[in-house]
């Protein structure tokens, strides 16, 4: 009898398990996967955003890459685990035993949930929410004739790229963009790119007609939000990108998790307190290497998790994943440029840009072009 592998999520990772099943079968697995039909890429989203790309350019067909490649697709959402009883529930009641899974179920918005279920709040995960953004977002602009008050909170990367991304979409439809940037001051410890790096992002934001305000959205108002020293800042609109979260199933299945509710793994990508529960991506952590919640730790991680589960089903020697130190980050700024960091290296320009388009239109051909070739 073949063991039972619940693969929880299409996250990085787990694509290249769709992508690779064949093997997975051969080592002795039988895979299912629950997770909804589409997947959304980041690194497209800036662009779909933007307006600059159509809506489904940064979604795959999971459901279409699972049945080309033999796997049983449960479609919908995980809800609960217990990982002693090795049973897992959809959503909408379905369950399934496992013998062995693997999660790589991502990361949601890390904001209090005052704000976050606040009317006119949107939160840039999931990323599926951003299509929707943008569409109300132009709706607005075509009823107002203008660009209502745009307010992204946060600091970091995703938070610069979202900001410049609603800047474009306001001018792709004929406005001028109201947006404010609201976050810490920059040069703080996060320290995602280098300081000359920082400076020349915001001046270029900043060039954009983006305001970049110094503070914390603590709680909204109509047409304000309201900062932690008691003012307010006007905002139609209120885009929270105050940082990442484990999806909150993980911390709920009963193993270690982080501070940020990750699954605590040992090197072969399997729980430290369970050797038959896998994970990759933002979701999970390796034991004395922490990493920031970038997609590419879960495509570097997919090889290594494909392997040793491999492994875990026919014998032999797991791998040992060591996350990299430096990674290519590349930033869309909505005006035909990319900024491009990489350790303590970076440029900015356009062929930043193209280079960030040429891997991520890249990355999403191959998947569809899975879903569509047979085994
Ligand atoms: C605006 C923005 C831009 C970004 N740009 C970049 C970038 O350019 N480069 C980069 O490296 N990182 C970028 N990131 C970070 C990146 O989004 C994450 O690090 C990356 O998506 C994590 O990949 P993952 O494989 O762990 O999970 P994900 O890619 O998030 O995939 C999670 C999967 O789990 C599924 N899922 C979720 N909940 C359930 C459930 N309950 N049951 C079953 N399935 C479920 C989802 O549908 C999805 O298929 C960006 C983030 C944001 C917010």
């Amino acid at each position: 009898m073949p063991a039972r592998l619940l693969l929880a999520g299409a996250g990085h990772a787990h694509l290249h398990l769709l992508h690779r099943a064949a093997a997975l079968r051969a080592a002795g697995l039988a895979p299912v996967l629950i997770s909804p039909a589409r997947f959304h890429y980041s690194g497209l989203a800036g662009a779909v955003l933007a307006g600059a790309l159509p809506e489904s350019a940064n979604t795959v067909d999971v459901a279409a890459l699972a049945a080309a490649r033999g796997v049983p697709h449960l479609d919908g959402l995980l809800e609960r685990v217990d990982t002693a009883a090795r049973r897992a529930w959809l959503a909408d009641g379905r369950w399934m035993d496992f013998d062995l899974a693997s999660f790589n179920l991502g990361s949601v918005a890390a904001a209090p949930a005052a704000l976050l279920d606040a009317p006119g709040v949107w939160a840039v995960k999931p990323l599926g929410g951003l299509a929707t953004l943008r569409r109300r977002l132009v709706a607005e602009i075509e009823a107002r004739e203008r660009c209502p008050a745009l307010v992204v909170a946060g600091g970091g990367a995703s938070a610069h790229e979202v900001a410049a991304s609603l800047a474009a979409l306001a001018r792709r439809h004929g406005v001028a963009p109201r947006v404010a940037l609201l976050g810490p001051a920059p040069g703080g410890k996060d320290g995602w790119a280098p300081p000359a790096a920082l400076r020349t992002l915001r001046r270029n934001l900043a060039g954009q007609g983006i305001a970049l305000v110094e503070g914390r959205a603590v709680a909204r108002r109509p047409g304000a939000c309201v900062l932690e020293d008691g003012t307010d800042l006007p905002c139609d609109m209120l885009v929270l990108a105050t940082g990442l979260r484990a999806h909150a199933l993980v911390a709920e299945l009963g193993l270690p998790v982080d501070a940020r509710g990750r699954l605590r793994l040992t090197s072969a990508l399997h729980s430290v307190a369970d050797p038959a529960i896998f994970a990759a991506g933002d979701c999970a952590v390796v034991e004395g290497h922490p990493r920031p919640m970038v997609g590419v730790f879960g495509v570097r991680a997919a090889p290594v998790l494909h392997h040793n589960l491999a492994v875990h089903a026919a014998g032999g020697k797991p791998a040992a994943f060591r996350p990299q130190r430096r990674w290519l980050a590349i930033l869309d700024l909505g005006d035909g440029t990319g900024l491009a960091a990489r350790g303590r290296l970076w440029w900015h320009g356009r062929a930043a840009l193209w280079l960030k388009r040429r891997l991520d239109l890249g990355f999403v051909r191959r998947m569809r072009a899975a879903g569509e070739a047979q085994p």
